[in-house]
């Protein structure tokens, strides 16, 4: 790297209730230390993923008590959820931030972030083209959420999820449905064929029949029109096309043991797939595992964060899933990052190309705008004049 001072890249501890990620792990701040950025770490940031900050002083970061430093001297921050509104004005004028920053929730901190100069990015507005795939931080987490959604499932069900001959008699398998067939829902169902499940999956989306069959799972077959959107994203439905979803699908939830959901739309509250009274026609014992549940749900009876009992039906809410799984979490997430990172970097100095589909997508404020059209539509602010938006990028 050639800058005379070299880029700083602070890492922050993690403040959110549940929150066990770490933004940085010791192997990936090593390899940047080693290509000339210098790397300062909260202390104790990588304790609740099993990363020691001896761990990071052996990779050869500083690893700082004081959070106020790391905030007030880092030219970029890495975080897993974005900086407190509190906190914007201790970070640098034109700092860069790269988190999970939510323009639907967290209007107020973006409009703080814009006021104080810092170009914020946000990994959920990256563009999913095949080019950012190292970086999609969104596909990484989702796949964890589907993988250990199944295990959580298979923990609670009193039942075997292989087909079992004992000399006591024979075990069916369990019979598990997934709806919404996209990166978690994949995972899901890759998961439960491993564990020896009969698995079932919808998704509105009919590329997904492919790759369900693929993962030797069946494709459920209802006769009701496609919901392509954007993107390879869903498109948002009618209450009329739910309705009808509901109705087909009520003796499918009813016939399985296990049903995860993971059906959502981006920015919008998720679709509600199973009502209380198909939680009800479930047999006792059965478990929902509600993946949407951080956006409205997919089910009724779901409450965010908790696991409830209707009928002798489990329905697990719980939220921030990656968390429970943190050391590869943060693993996979310090690589999307990084890989973003060095997209903004060029002869070891921040370079920000706004021609480039990906910084420009996932780019929410800069210059003292928020310059980012999809963020602007979520928060509900009108659309920036393009000739304000060029200013800002030049
Ligand atoms: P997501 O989390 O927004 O949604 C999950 C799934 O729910 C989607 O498959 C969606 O079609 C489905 N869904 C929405 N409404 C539904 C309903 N009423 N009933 C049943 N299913 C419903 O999406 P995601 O998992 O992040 O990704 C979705 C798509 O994006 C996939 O096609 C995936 O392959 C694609 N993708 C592409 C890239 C890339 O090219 N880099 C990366 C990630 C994802």
């Amino acid at each position: 790297m050639s800058a005379i001072h070299p880029l700083k890249i602070g890492v922050l501890a993690e403040t959110l209730q549940g929150e066990r990620r770490v933004a940085l792990v010791p192997d990936i701040a090593a390899k940047l230390v080693k290509v000339g950025f210098q790397v300062i770490v909260q202390a104790g940031a990588g304790e609740s993923a099993s990363f020691t900050d001896d761990a990071y002083r052996e990779a050869g970061v500083v690893v700082e008590v004081d959070p106020r430093i790391v905030l007030s001297t880092a030219d970029v921050v890495l975080s897993v959820q974005p900086p407190h509104v509190e906190d914007v004005a201790q970070l640098q004028i034109r700092a860069v931030t790269i988190s999970f920053l939510q323009p639907t929730t967290q209007a107020a901190l973006i409009e703080a972030l814009a006021a104080h100069g810092v170009t914020a990015f946000s990994l959920d507005l990256l563009p999913r083209t095949s080019r950012a795939q190292s970086m999609d931080a969104l596909s990484s987490q989702s796949s964890l959420a589907g993988y250990k959604a199944v295990l959580m499932a298979a923990n609670r069900l009193g039942k075997f999820f292989p087909m079992l001959m004992t000399s006591a008699g024979t075990i069916p398998p369990a019979r598990v449905l997934v709806l919404g067939a996209g990166v978690a829902g994949l995972q899901a169902i890759a998961t439960a064929r491993r564990l020896g499940a009969v698995v079932e999956a919808y998704d509105v989306r009919p590329a997904a029949q492919e790759e369900v069959e693929s993962l030797g799972a069946r494709f459920l077959q209802l006769a009701l029109e496609t919901q392509d959107g954007e993107g390879g994203y869903a498109r948002e439905q009618s209450e009329e096309f739910l309705n009808k979803q509901r109705e087909m699908l009520a003796e499918h939830v009813a016939a399985n043991d296990v049903v995860i959901t993971t059906a959502s739309i981006p920015g919008r509250k998720a679709p509600l797939l199973i009502t209380a009274s198909m939680v009800k026609a479930m047999r006792r014992g059965s478990v929902i595992v509600d993946l949407a549940s951080e956006s409205g749900g997919n089910c009724a009876a779901t409450l965010p964060g908790k696991v409830v009992e209707v009928d002798g039906v489990f329905v697990d809410g719980t939220t921030n899933i990656p968390s429970t799984m943190a050391l590869h979490a943060s693993q996979l997430y310090a690589r999307n990052v990084t890989n973003l990172l060095l997209l903004l970097v060029s002869n070891g100095e921040l370079k920000l190309d706004f021609g480039d589909e990906i910084i420009r997508g996932c780019c929410v404020t800069h210059a003292g705008q928020i310059i980012n059209e999809k963020a602007r539509q979520m928060m509900g602010i009108p659309a920036a004049q393009e000739a304000v938006r060029e200013e800002a990028r030049s």
